[in-house]
């Protein structure tokens, strides 16, 4: 603006004062080419470089330039001369940065603003404005300094960084991205359109998401198929940001782009082990056939490799079962919402922790050896452990263990139930196996099972053994009289007769009804009496109550001993058998021993 001012305005002493009065921070000066002199600087000389205008005036260009700057002037002035005598009617003005020093030897940057003309008397002279630039060259460094910072940080980024225009064309590339993208340099990428290096699979998918970010939109991190200067293809993660001048207007797109191909091979592996596992889990069997229908509608190439990996998240969170993968360092990786579910610990808390968070500490050793790779034999076998809740409960699991490798590196999925549940109906169903629901002893299976065992060691050993039936009499006056309700306490309070009078080794079994039987090893004929008679005389002595009423109990039994005969067991029952009837037929309240002749 100055140098129009200058331009415009012919009297140079109209000029200075012009000059002097909006620009005192200026110094101007007039530099006669011809004598090498100035014939004019003005006083805020002094302000800029502490040396007085007459001072100054006695400098040569070497007193007041750095060395540097003496070879920038005198090309400048040998330059402009020479445009200046060829085309004296062409008007010229020039800039140029020039260092300078001060009276106190300090060097300071200043911008010199020239114009060439001849003087009054026909020498060539400069007309020159001198602006201190110290700030502006601070703050330049600052910013070229920041610039380089921010280059060496994008370019040692692990991702790749890419800049283009609006309309996608390629301004800036980090060597990550040309390295990525299969090419030798930034120069062949830069002009070029971000399409031509996007599969044409996803152009639609690109051109959505970037609609989106320029409506205002967060589209996050977006997966890509990616295709190499080779022609080979990769998948890439990128995420966008528009870049805005100092306007806010946009002016541009930063890509920053990762390879995923890694990931995405150790997503489709760990899909086909969780696949392989698949036979185990009925549940997550019905998962897989539900996504199996959903990768039949996929018809495009891309798109079953897209369906595939939502199958495999679609199993993954929908599974009943708890799926965790960890690396063989036992980390762990992914943690599904069943294992949310079935640990307590979120996926958030899990992620990262060691395999050990949901194990008890017994199981580590094993767990260590399988992660380690020395115990080989459980892969693809289902074990049986306890795991570990976040509130420090333990539980039964049932786990299914695969590993996969990506490159160098093993990674193990488990699929973990639990089992809870199905241990406590196993175990119920154990019970109703062997006991008898009302009274709590044996059931007269297991009963029969534990006698045929006791059975061979008697014969073996020559022992005797007593096999005894024993029939409460009247039983059914008991139901009629006090209702079912009160038989059933009736039966439980001659069971718990029975059980005091019988030793640790006799075994006590319900039959069925009112009929019930012992096993007595050991016992002879006599011994087994006693023993009957024995609980015969305390049914009888201690009248049950029911209904606020006492009633008494008698029963029948009969027995048949091993110990003459080696029978088998049905017969050795049937005996019993034949003796209890005897009793009941012979006025009940009696026990009677199976004669054997
Ligand atoms: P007996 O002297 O000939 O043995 O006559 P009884 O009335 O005891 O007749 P019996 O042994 O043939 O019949 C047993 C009865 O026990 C039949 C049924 O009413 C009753 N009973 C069978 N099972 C149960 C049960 O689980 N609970 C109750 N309260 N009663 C049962
Ligand atoms: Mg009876």
């Amino acid at each position: 603006m100055l140098i129009l001012q200058f331009y415009n305005i012919q009297n140079p002493d109209s000029i200075l004062k012009h000059a002097l009065t909006e620009f005192t921070a200026d110094v101007v000066w007039i530099l006669n080419l011809t004598s090498g002199k100035f014939t004019y600087i003005s006083p805020s000389v002094f302000q800029l470089r502490g040396v007085t205008a007459e001072e100054a005036m006695l400098e040569t260009l070497e007193d007041s330039l750095t060395p540097e700057s003496i070879v920038v002037v005198k090309d400048a002035i040998a330059k402009n001369i020479k445009g200046f005598i060829e085309h004296p009617e062409i008007p010229n003005y020039y800039i140029n940065e020039v260092q300078q020093f001060c009276k106190n030897g300090q060097i300071i940057w200043i911008e010199v603003s020239t114009q060439y003309r001849y003087s009054p008397i026909g020498d060539i002279e400069v007309v020159g404005v001198s602006r201190n630039i110290e700030e502006r060259k601070k703050s330049e460094n600052a910013l070229r300094a920041s610039e380089e910072k921010f280059k060496t940080m994008i370019e040692t980024s692990p991702d790749g960084i890419a800049i283009t225009t609006l309309d996608g064309t390629i301004q800036f590339v980090t060597a990550k991205v040309v390295s990525m993208w299969g090419f030798d340099s930034a120069d062949e990428l830069i002009g070029r359109n971000t399409m031509e290096f996007i599969h044409s699979s996803y152009h639609q998918k690109a051109i959505f998401l970037v609609t989106e970010m320029f409506s205002g939109n967060f589209t996050g991190a977006s997966e890509y198929l990616m295709v190499r200067k080779d022609g080979s293809f990769f998948y890439a993660e990128a995420n966008a940001n528009i870049l805005r001048d100092a306007q806010n207007n946009p002016v541009g797109v930063l890509y920053i782009e990762r390879d995923i191909t890694e990931r995405k091979q150790a997503e489709v592996a760990f899909k086909e082990n969780a696949e392989e596992l698949e036979s185990i889990n009925r549940q997550l069997e019905v998962s897989i056939s539900n996504a199996n229908e959903m990768a039949a509608q996929a018809v495009q190439a891309e798109e079953m490799v897209r369906e595939s990996e939502a199958r495999f998240r679609a199993v993954f969170d929908t599974a009943n079962d708890a799926i965790v993968s960890a690396d063989s360092a036992g980390n762990i990786m992914d943690w599904n919402p069943s294992a949310e579910r079935i640990f307590g610990y979120s996926k958030i808390e899990a992620q990262g922790q060691r395999i050990k968070l949901i194990l008890p500490a017994r199981h580590l050793a094993g767990m260590e050896r399988i992660l380690s790779g020395r115990e080989k034999h459980v892969i693809g076998k289902t074990i049986e452990v306890e795991g570990l809740r976040k509130d420090g409960s333990e539980f039964p699991l049932e786990l299914s263990l695969s590993e996969w490798r990506v490159a160098d590196h093993k990674f193990f999925a488990a699929v973990i139930r639990d089992i809870t549940e199905r241990k406590r109906l196993k175990e119920e169903l154990q019970q109703q196996a062997t006991l008898d629901a009302l009274t709590g002893i044996f059931n007269r299976r297991h009963f029969q099972q534990l006698a045929l065992d006791e059975l061979k060691r008697a014969k073996r050993l020559k022992r005797p053994l007593a096999v005894v039936l024993i029939d409460i009499d009247y039983f059914k006056h008991v139901n009629d009289t006090f209702g079912h309700a009160a038989g059933d306490q009736a039966l439980l309070a001659f069971t718990k007769i029975c059980q005091k009078n019988i030793r640790e080794i006799d075994m006590f079994a319900r039959f069925g009804g009112d009929e019930f039987a012992l096993l007595l090893p050991e016992a002879s004929d006599e011994q087994a009496y006693i023993v009957v008679e024995r609980i015969r005389l305390a049914v009888q002595s201690q009248p049950v109550e029911l209904d606020g009423k006492f009633v008494s109990l008698t029963i029948s039994s009969g027995f048949a001993n091993l110990s003459v005969e080696q029978e088998a067991f049905d017969k050795l029952l049937s005996q019993a058998d034949q003796a209890l009837y005897r009793a009941k037929e012979t006025g009940r309240n009696k026990v009677v021993c199976y004669a054997k002749t």
